[in-house]
């Protein structure tokens, strides 16, 4: 499983309450096709690849400047480094410049795994520089054409090449094995940092704005029945109450991911669905405390309930 970032669980939270304006609807639009787009290349790794492979998702390095990388994976051979590009329009590399529809793009497609390979290549070298090390741009829509009519200094992946291009990382291992891939990953992790943007603050004025109570987790509708035991959304989806309500806080969580949990502002923003007593009791079962007394506070995990939660069984199931 891939964790979407912090800034798309927030924007998709925001979004479905009621909140952001244009531009964050675009954004999460963005977010949300290269999420995609990243999770589709996972599936390819996980079925053309080897399973001793150390896959890295989404993260962090820090080695003389920082960078982001979609896909980091270790094999006997060496390290690669993946760009996953979920583009939707036909592109073209010519002359050093990207057209799309034969207008020119002004940004480089190219550039930042450049610039993430200079970080890499750095880390690399600190770790003995043991492997191959190798940085592949790679577009997975289904959609797009994607044509080089130039050299480029970076290994293009067409979405037709994906499933070829793992089988030979598996080749090359073949032949040359002499990685010890869980030393190489815990090396790598040396240089991991967690990622260091965060989504801004909504001021008090946005978050009263906001849809509270619990949003349908099917079809985001607001028009639920609460019962003793489930919820019942106006769609006909029904879902245990507990994890309705566990999945509630957690929204909340995300949308104000700068603060504590407290009892009294998760219970407000439920809006009463169940008692303080009970969400003190959830609190306490599923986060850790932080402060206890009368204005106990509990950590913010600040991930949404399919990421926090993804085991969690229910008696009401
Ligand atoms: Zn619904």
């Amino acid at each position: 499983m891939r964790i979407k970032t912090l800034e798309h669980q927030w924007l998709h939270i925001l979004s479905k309450r009621g909140g952001g304006d244009g531009e964050a609807a675009r954004e999460l639009q963005r977010l949300k096709s290269g999420h995609e787009g990243e999770c589709e290349f996972d599936d390819w790794l996980e079925q053309f690849g080897r399973p001793h492979w150390k896959v890295f998702k989404d993260v962090w390095i820090d080695a003389g400047g920082i960078t982001q990388i979609d896909t980091m994976v270790i094999t006997g051979e060496g390290m690669y480094v993946f760009d996953v590009k979920n583009y939707s329009s036909d592109l073209e590399y010519i002359e050093g410049k990207w057209f799309s529809g034969g207008k020119r793009l002004n940004k480089d497609i190219f550039i930042q795994l450049k610039r993430s390979m200079e970080k890499v290549g750095v880390m690399h070298r600190r770790i003995g520089a043991r492997g191959a090390l190798r940085g592949m741009i790679v577009f997975t829509n289904a959609h797009s054409d994607v044509q080089v009519r130039d050299d480029a200094d970076v290994e293009v992946v067409r979405r037709s090449e994906i499933k070829r291009r793992i089988q030979h990382m598996a080749t090359e291992e073949n032949w040359n094995e002499f990685l010890d891939i869980g030393r190489t990953a815990r090396a790598v992790e040396t240089f991991m940092i967690d990622c260091p943007y965060r989504p801004r603050e909504l001021s008090d004025t946005e978050f009263d704005r906001l849809m509270k109570g619990i949003c349908c987790g099917l079809c985001g509708g607001f028009l639920i029945e609460v019962g003793r035991y489930h919820v019942r959304c106006r769609c006909g989806h029904v879902e245990p109450k507990e994890k309705a309500v566990l999945r509630t806080i957690c929204e909340y969580g995300v949308l104000r991911h700068e603060r504590d949990l407290k009892v009294g502002e998760v219970h407000q923003f439920l809006e009463g669905v169940v008692t303080k007593k009970r969400v003190s009791e959830l609190l306490g079962r599923h986060f850790k405390l932080i402060d206890s007394g009368r204005y106990a506070k509990y950590e913010n995990p600040c991930l949404e309930y399919e990421f926090l939660f993804k085991d969690l069984g229910f008696y009401y199931d």
